[in-house]
């Protein structure tokens, strides 16, 4: 580990400059790399080109662009997606290059980037969840969110997911946004929700045939700590022929003078949940979304076939700490019986080079205002990389334009150690010598044209493809 640290530091400082160097104050272009295409990836660079010598490469693991937007964002949000243009437009702009296929940390190094550019931008957002670790998480059945989520958007390793539906219930755990658009694909109308969006053919063919009649939303704490917000909620209780269950006892100990000391928006997601308590009309025929509180799983029971068919749930109480709300267990136990368990409680940054130093508790890449720490000048982070996974696509936005304001004021304050440097002109050849098809952002527009033609003729905005072969193929069919 010290040894790679060193190596990099010693790569950072080979443009610390000579007496000739010295001269150079005034270069004509600084070469940004970002590794990552997702919000913080474009964010940052429509930031940077603010200096109009700031040229920038995209580097993006998948032939295809825009992260979470594409992967994650639920398909019955397709106006959310909308902030694709704006990336758009910037992949478009002379100084902005894509080159999407590219595996950072596997295909090339972050050593070989750090040499060829003056600042290389992590952009790699959160791609692994967060495990319960409890007996059991290992059963068949038993997936994390964040695959279920790639399953029904169409990211390629997930595609093949196949998550089991012939169950009438599902218990996800964690009561977060990403919880919540679980619930409501499971529990839409098809025909009414999904089938004109992007969702992918494989999940809604898999929806339509799925037998969950429930779903069991499985929060640590209580209604006053949710992560999820008053919109994601309201459209959960509006689904046609499903009713959204809230306990009245999970109220027994919040008072109308608690709800109304609430910040503003807590207080409206409070009330809401309040009134859900206090709905009567249920109908028998409907499917259900149970939003249960202070519940941990403790353990996830198998059947004979190590299929899951429970989970064995400890009550908790609240205790009131310094540092917030947290949870104790009581002696109370419950048995939840399920088909299908989603473990939606986060999502965490991995590190793609071992020079990369990582906070293992948070899941996040160690840094100052996005300056990656252990390294003087020259590599950084932004987005879910550098922030954790927690905060919608605006926070994003804020918190890229934020880290790339430190790195315009970074490259004033150290202007005399700029020199050029290759950028992709170095690295590209490099990847095609080693065999990597290489995407860029016109190969990716025959792909979008493509999707959109096949979506069109099933009345959808698009039909992604969901192998990255197929990705390739199609940019080659083009090109003959
Ligand atoms: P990402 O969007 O994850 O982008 C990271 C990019 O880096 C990806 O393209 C990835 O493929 C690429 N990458 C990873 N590793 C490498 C590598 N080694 N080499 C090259 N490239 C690499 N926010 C909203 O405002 N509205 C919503 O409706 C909404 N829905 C969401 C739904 C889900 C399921 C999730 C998880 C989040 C949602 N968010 C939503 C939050 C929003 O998606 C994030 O705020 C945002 O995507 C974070 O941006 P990012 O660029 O940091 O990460
Ligand atoms: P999140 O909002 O952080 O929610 C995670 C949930 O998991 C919390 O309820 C948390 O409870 C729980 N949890 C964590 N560790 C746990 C454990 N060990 N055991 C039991 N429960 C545990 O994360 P997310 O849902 O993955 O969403 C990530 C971000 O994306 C959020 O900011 C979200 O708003 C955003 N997003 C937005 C949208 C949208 O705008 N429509 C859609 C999806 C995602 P505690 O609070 O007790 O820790």
């Amino acid at each position: 580990m010290i040894n790679s640290f060193l190596s990099v530091r010693s790569n950072l400082f080979s443009y610390v400059p000579n007496v000739t160097l010295a001269c150079k104050r005034y270069i004509q272009t600084i070469k940004v790399g970002i590794i990552g295409s997702g919000p913080a990836g474009f964010y940052t660079a429509q930031a940077l080109l603010k200096d109009s010598r700031v040229l920038i490469d995209i580097y993006e693991k998948y032939p295809v662009p825009f992260g979470l937007i594409r992967f994650g964002v639920a398909p019955d949000h397709q106006s959310v997606k909308n902030v694709i243009n704006s990336f758009t437009n910037t992949a478009l702009q002379d100084r902005v290059s894509f080159y999407g296929n590219i595996n950072i940390g596997q295909d090339v190094t972050l050593n070989q980037l750090l040499k060829s550019y003056n600042a290389v931008v992590l952009c790699y957002g959160a791609t692994e969840d967060r495990k319960l670790n409890i007996e059991g998480e290992d059963l068949i059945n038993v997936l994390p969110a964040r695959r279920f989520v790639g399953w029904y958007n169409g990211i390629p390793q997930d595609s093949d997911l196949n998550p089991f539906l012939q169950t009438e219930d599902v218990v996800i755990i964690g009561h977060g946004n990403v919880a919540l658009d679980c619930a409501r694909i499971l529990l839409s109308p098809v025909d009414e929700t999904l089938k004109s969006t992007d969702i992918t053919n494989h999940a809604l063919t898999a929806l339509r045939e799925s037998k969950v009649k429930r779903v069991y939303l499985v929060g640590r704490r209580g209604p006053l700590q949710v992560s999820f917000t008053i919109k994601e909620l309201r459209e959960l209780t509006k689904l046609p022929g499903c009713d959204t269950i809230v306990f009245p006892e999970d109220f027994k100990n919040i008072t109308a003078e608690t709800i109304n000391e609430l910040p503003r928006p807590r207080k409206r997601l409070t009330e809401l949940l309040l009134s859900l308590a206090n709905e009567k009309n249920l109908n028998n025929n409907h499917k259900r979304c149970v939003l249960m509180f202070c519940r941990s799983p403790l353990q996830i029971v198998g059947d004979k076939h190590g299929k899951v068919s429970s989970v064995n749930l400890g009550v908790n109480r609240l205790i009131q700490q310094e540092d917030g709300v947290k949870t104790e267990l009581t002696d109370e136990k419950e048995i939840l019986k399920c088909g299908l368990f989603l473990r939606s409680i986060g999502y965490r940054a991995v590190s793609i080079d071992p020079s990369i130093p990582l906070n293992d508790k948070t899941g996040v890449i160690s840094n100052t205002n996005g300056k990656v720490h252990g390294f003087d000048f020259g590599l950084y982070c932004s987005g879910w990389a550098a922030t954790g996974a927690t905060g919608v696509i605006i926070g994003t936005m804020n918190a890229s334009f934020e880290i790339a304001e430190h790195i315009l004021k970074d490259f004033g304050q150290n202007e005399p150690l700029l020199v050029e440097k290759p950028g992709a002109t170095e690295i590209i050849p490099h990847l095609k010598s080693k065999g990597v098809k290489v995407v860029t952002f016109n190969d990716w527009q025959r792909i979008d044209e493509l999707e959109k033609n096949l979506g069109s003729q099933l009345g959808k905005p698009r039909e992604k493809l969901v192998n990255q072969k197929d990705m390739i193929k199609a940019v080659d069919e083009e090109k003959d």
